[in-house]
């Protein structure tokens, strides 16, 4: 949705291609590798933001390049396996994954897990602190400033601010929006994202600090200066 880029590790291409087609037509950037060790190369040399590795794969097999993922870095790995079975499920968790599909799988349930892979995992492994501006969030303590001013923020009001923080300069849709934040659809008529942004531009903006949350008429929202 946001053109996050997913690096697909799986030799069968049939199965290769379904899954590219997939997610290229959900926004994302995809990049594909048809063995192991190349899959793994792909993913030190130019990590991508989420990785759908196959179990069984030429060169290396996906167990192997999930522990040698999971030794240098923090991405989320979604395994892919023909093998239904409690045990191998446990190997695959144990050796790093975050989570697994069993194949065949629909391209629905593959988006559906994808979405609660970067939901559940982008902010928990990347603990940083995002600056706009004079606008600064820790997303490891949860604490925002603009400038030296500490602003206190509601649990939604930061997950918000933080979707605005890191797409500075984009603008986000109501779908968008809702997908991210709540989860969930209000449906057409909700105001609950105008109602928080309202919020939000009350905590940021007091009256000698310029607007920095705009409203993109009949689209949604963007974070820019004036
Ligand atoms: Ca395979």
């Amino acid at each position: 949705m946001a053109g996050e880029r997913i690096l697909v590790i799986e030799d069968e291409g049939r199965i290769a291609q379904f899954i590219e087609r997939g997610l290229i037509y959900e926004g994302y950037r995809v990049n594909v590798a048809r063995d192991g060790k190349i899959g793994l190369t792909a993913a030190r040399d130019n990590p991508p933001d989420l990785v759908i590795l196959d179990w069984m794969l030429p060169g290396l097999d996906g167990l192997e390049v999930c522990k040698r993922l999971r030794a240098a870095s923090d991405i989320p790995i979604l395994m892919l396996t023909a093998k239904d079975d409690v045990k191998d499920r446990v190997t695959g968790l144990d050796a790093g994954a975050d989570d697994y599909l069993v194949k065949p799988f629909s391209v629905d349930e593959l988006l559906a897990r994808i979405r609660a892979l970067f939901r559940r995992t982008v902010p928990l492994s990347r603990p940083d602190v995002l600056r706009f501006a004079d606008l600064t969030l820790d997303t490891g303590t949860h604490r925002a400033y603009r400038g030296d001013r500490a602003i206190d923020l509601t649990a939604k009001e930061y997950e918000l601010l933080e979707l605005f923080m890191r797409n500075p300069r984009q603008v986000l849709t109501r779908d968008v929006i809702f997908d991210r934040v709540w989860d969930y659809d209000f449906g057409g008529e909700s105001n609950i994202i105008e109602v928080y942004v309202r919020y939000l531009r009350q905590k940021t903006e007091n009256e000698s600090e310029s607007r920095l949350i705009h409203t993109v008429r009949g689209v949604g929202y963007v974070l820019r200066e004036e």
